[in-house]
């Protein structure tokens, strides 16, 4: 089923991630699997509440058998998702692994922006809105590498702090 995303409208922070796996299609619930066990946890520990945080991916649908999402499946997609950022209108928007990162900065690479933020200027009517967005690892590279995890923690306690 659609994985639109969870969290109040009014949240300061938004997490972005790939795409629903088997657990979230089932449940229509973002991030409830393994790696979502995963970020609530990095959330706990970084001091704040699961629940006070927009939780979404980029891709609203579980691509068939897990494969990675495809080019053209992320950019149908990403009109939906600037519509919940530009309603929710978050502090600060947490691109978690690569497929987010790429979805907004399709010519950076990864290691060279993770644990920053970068600030993206748009024109929204007749108003330029800037907003900040912090580039880390997905979840699941954290449950799969030690060293991943300890940078994970770091990097969430350093967003979380910049709220
Ligand atoms: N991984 C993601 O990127 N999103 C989910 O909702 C679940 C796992």
């Amino acid at each position: 089923m659609a994985v639109p995303g969870e969290g109040p409208t009014n949240s300061k922070i938004m997490f972005v991630g790939e795409a629903p796996g088997k657990e979230e299609d089932l449940s229509g619930r973002p991030f409830v699997g393994r790696s979502g066990k995963f970020l609530t946890e990095l959330i706990k520990k970084a001091g704040l509440k699961r629940e006070a945080c927009f939780i979404t991916s980029v891709i609203k649908h579980r691509p068939p058998k897990n494969r990675k999402p495809k080019k053209e499946e992320i950019s149908i997609c990403f009109p939906y998702l600037e519509s919940q950022i530009k309603l929710i209108n978050p502090k600060k928007i947490v691109l978690l692994g690569q497929t987010a990162f790429s979805a907004f900065f399709p010519f950076g690479k990864l290691k060279d922006f993770r644990g920053k933020f970068v600030t993206l200027r748009q024109v929204q009517g007749d108003k330029i809105i800037s907003r900040d967005y912090f580039i880390t690892y997905h979840p699941a590279a954290g449950i799969r590498f030690q060293k991943m995890k300890k940078i994970l923690e770091k990097d969430f306690k350093s967003v979380l702090k910049s709220l």
